[in-house]
């Protein structure tokens, strides 16, 4: 690699940095440099245990050689293609190793390059399907607060995160949102699925009342949400969801970003509820965040309504430029085979008993007044100072990394959702890291 981008540049103002404080940022930057396995280099050479997957994406470590090979043979052979009435071999055949690994009844998929795309395209098709069934009244759309999915207009107008919305005017009509299902009175230091709170599933039928079923398209719910701190769902939630999704005649899409491609120790989290719901959401994982993708994936039932639909329907009027790009779907490609040949879509399985306990060693640290788990994924919540909300946990951020660890935070809540290729001894560091910082910060 050239020294040139090694060093820190003089001046870091052209680029505004998404989703960061700009002007903090700037002042004392966090460079990352190059990344192996489980590590990634700063720019002053320090290793850094990932603790993260990078943004939940890098299931199978960093700069894994099949993967970089991949790449690197595709760019040389066929770097772009249209994506518009036009195909090659390498999308088909990721479309397939994808339908194989999906949940029973997943048939066809749809590409994008990013979760904020899937979810928008999902909203869009849930619309469009009753449509093409003839059912032109169903256009609402209900998310959940508390939910993140992505930052395009139809993903902030289901999303429940109060920050991301208020800046951007009216957003999508007809939206109405369910009750988030964090109870921490009732569900606290709970490990895997809280006990309380199934019972909250029943608001649906409280809003499709309101509203009147035939006018409901869909519903979209992130099966665990991991950017809004982590909120697992109640023991039966998700089922009585379905159920009620079921007998309205609407859609239930699972937003699977960060649950899909083994991170709950199956290969989504469709497969660990056991519920199928009629179209899942996915990006990261699926070419382990190296090159952007996503991946929308659909029940025959949705998608053979539009095959044998109007024809004026036939044609699906979406799609991105990048859909089924060359370069990504050759790294999609390698990246479902070293996460077979490694057995990483169900590694966390194996591992999450011993990730449980170690997370739960935590309890009684300074500061902590919640942890809560689920396959590969932590969450340790933290007493918020008073007057100054997140700034305790954003301390523990910097200091963790400035100690050699990355972890995430969002408000007071600290994230944990290792690539899954981490060690049991790597899981004692990481955890280690975080103890220390606890007894650091304010
Ligand atoms: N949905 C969920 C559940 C997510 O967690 C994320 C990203 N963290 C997104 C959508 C958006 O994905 P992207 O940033 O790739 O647009």
């Amino acid at each position: 690699m050239s020294n040139r981008l090694k060093v820190t540049p003089n001046d870091l103002s052209a680029f505004w940095m998404p989703f960061t404080a700009n002007r903090q940022f700037k002042q004392a930057p966090r460079m990352l440099v190059s990344a192996k396995d489980m590590h990634y280099t700063a720019a002053d050479g320090r290793k850094i245990l990932d603790g993260t997957a990078g943004l939940w994406c890098v299931n199978a470590g960093h700069c894994r050689p099949k993967i970089t090979e991949a790449i690197q043979n595709q760019a040389a052979e066929l770097d772009y293609a249209p994506a518009f009435q036009m195909g090659h071999p390498i999308v088909f055949e990721l479309a397939n190793r994808l339908v194989d690994i999906a949940p029973k009844g997943m048939e066809h998929v749809f590409f994008t390059n990013s979760g904020s795309e899937s979810v928008d395209t999902a909203l869009k098709m849930a619309i469009a399907y009753h449509r093409a069934k003839g059912d032109g009244a169903r256009f609402r759309l209900i998310g959940r607060e508390r939910g993140y999915h992505g930052v395009n207009f139809g993903g902030i107008s289901v999303g429940g995160i109060v920050s991301n919305r208020k800046m951007f005017g009216t957003l999508l009509t007809g939206v109405d949102h369910l009750p988030h299902t964090h109870l921490p009175g009732k569900n606290t230091f709970t490990k895997g699925e809280p006990e309380h709170g199934a019972d909250l599933a029943d608001e649906l039928e409280r809003i499709v009342a309101l509203h009147d079923a035939s006018t409901v398209a869909a519903v979209i719910v992130e099966p665990v949400a991991g950017s809004t701190g982590v909120l697992i769902p109640p023991k039966g939630y998700l089922k009585r969801l379905r159920e009620i999704c079921t007998k309205h005649g609407i859609l239930l899409i699972f937003d699977e970003v960060i649950t899909g491609f083994g991170r709950l120790g199956t290969p989504f989290a469709a497969d660990y509820f056991d519920v199928v719901p009629d179209i899942i959401t996915t990006a990261k994982g699926v070419s382990n965040g190296v090159i952007p993708m996503g991946a929308v994936f659909v029940t025959k039932e949705v998608h053979d309504a539009f095959m044998n639909g109007p024809e004026h329907m036939i044609e699906f009027f979406h799609g991105y430029t990048y859909s089924g790009n060359p370069i990504a779907s050759a790294a999609a490609l390698a990246t479902l085979e070293t996460y077979k040949e490694e057995g990483l879509l169900t590694r966390g399985a194996e591992l999450a008993p011993y990730w449980e306990e170690a997370l739960h060693s935590l309890k009684g640290e300074p500061h902590v007044i919640d942890i809560r788990n689920i396959g590969l994924i932590g969450a340790i919540e933290l007493e918020p100072i008073a007057g100054a909300p997140t700034k305790r946990a954003f301390q523990a951020f910097v200091t963790a990394f400035e100690r050699g660890a990355l972890i995430r935070t969002t408000g007071d809540i600290i994230a944990l959702s290792p690539p899954l290729i981490i060690s049991k001894g790597q899981i004692d560091e990481l955890i280690d890291h975080v103890r220390e910082v606890l007894r650091m910060v304010d």
